[in-house]
């Protein structure tokens, strides 16, 4: 008999139910888990320089290692460890391995690190970041994090201020997925922005379609007259890279260059940029 008082009292606890919950608390609990085992890797994806090929840093992406060796993507375990009430220490933990790994890097090397549209609410955001520069002695002026536009929606005054202390304390900010959320282009001007990801959505279709093309230049213009950095997202092709760089966009990430990679393969890829001989 369901409890007369609690929340199950409004709704049947029917057998689905039982099983959604059953199967939530399953990965909840298998989250926790891999969070504990530290199977939750970071791998690193190079942020490219179009005018000459350099490399300006790397974006940390979180993998979930299962047992079988196959792996979750960020996209489906990130939301459960939001729901979970998990993400602010799984993104700690993944900041700290981001950090250490990067520490290794030539030191021009930026860091770039994913923040939830969840942790945007989280007052003590800036703290734990900024504990975890102190801690690991990574440069905070090295780290940019990447917020969506959603983080701004749920409270656009707190969000603000979280990214105001982060900024003052010398770390740099993108927009991450631009143009695809409740775009906040008046906050641009007042905001204290380095980059703008062009989301890879646009970037995937603006050879073959004017409106696309149109947006990306729109995109590019508006960064070229805020003095904010373009990226370009999902550069797949030597075209795209190519109409990218004419038109003024700066960075690029994608497949073209590099697909994300474990910590250990960035050295050898470095090293392969620079050595003369590669291919
Ligand atoms: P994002 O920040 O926009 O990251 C870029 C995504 O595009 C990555 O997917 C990357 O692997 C993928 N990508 C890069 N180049 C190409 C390309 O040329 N073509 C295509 N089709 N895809 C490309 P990934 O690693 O699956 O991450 C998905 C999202 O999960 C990220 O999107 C980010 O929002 C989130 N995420 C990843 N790591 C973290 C994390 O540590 N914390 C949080 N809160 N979110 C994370
Ligand atoms: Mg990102
Ligand atoms: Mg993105
Ligand atoms: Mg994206």
């Amino acid at each position: 008999e369901a409890k007369r008082n609690g929340p199950a009292s409004c709704c049947a606890y029917t057998p689905e139910l039982r099983r959604a919950l059953a199967a939530r608390l399953a990965t909840e609990s298998c989250l926790r888990e891999a969070v504990a085992a530290d199977r939750i890797d970071v791998h690193f994806q190079p942020l490219v320089r179009l005018t000459d090929g350099g490399i300006h840093g790397f974006e940390a992406l979180a993998r979930w290692r299962l047992e079988d060796g196959s792996s979750v993507p960020p996209d489906v375990f990130i939301p459960i460890a939001e729901e979970a009430g998990l993400i602010s220490d799984l993104s700690t933990h993944l900041l700290r391995r981001a950090c250490k790994t990067a520490l290794a890097w030539p030191s021009g090397l930026i860091l770039a690190f994913n923040i939830s549209p969840l942790q945007l609410v989280d007052i003590l955001l800036p703290e734990r970041i900024l504990a975890v520069l102190a801690e690991t002695g990574f440069p905070a002026h090295r780290l940019s994090v990447e917020i969506t536009e959603s983080g701004f929606a749920a409270d656009l005054e707190r969000a603000l201020d979280i990214i105001g202390r982060l900024r003052e304390a010398g770390v740099r900010i993108a927009i991450d997925d631009f143009g695809t959320g409740y775009s906040s282009l008046s906050q641009l001007a007042n905001f204290p922005v380095d980059k703008l990801k062009i989301d890879r959505q646009f970037i995937a279709n603006f050879l073959t379609s004017d409106k696309q093309m149109k947006i990306v230049r729109a995109i590019v213009q508006i960064g070229l007259g805020l003095g904010i950095a373009t990226l370009a997202e999902g550069v797949e092709t030597e075209e795209e890279h190519r109409r990218l760089r004419a038109l003024g966009c700066q960075l690029g990430q994608g497949y073209l260059f590099a697909a994300p990679m474990p910590a250990d393969e960035v050295a050898t890829y470095l090293a392969g940029l620079s050595d003369p001989g590669a291919p």
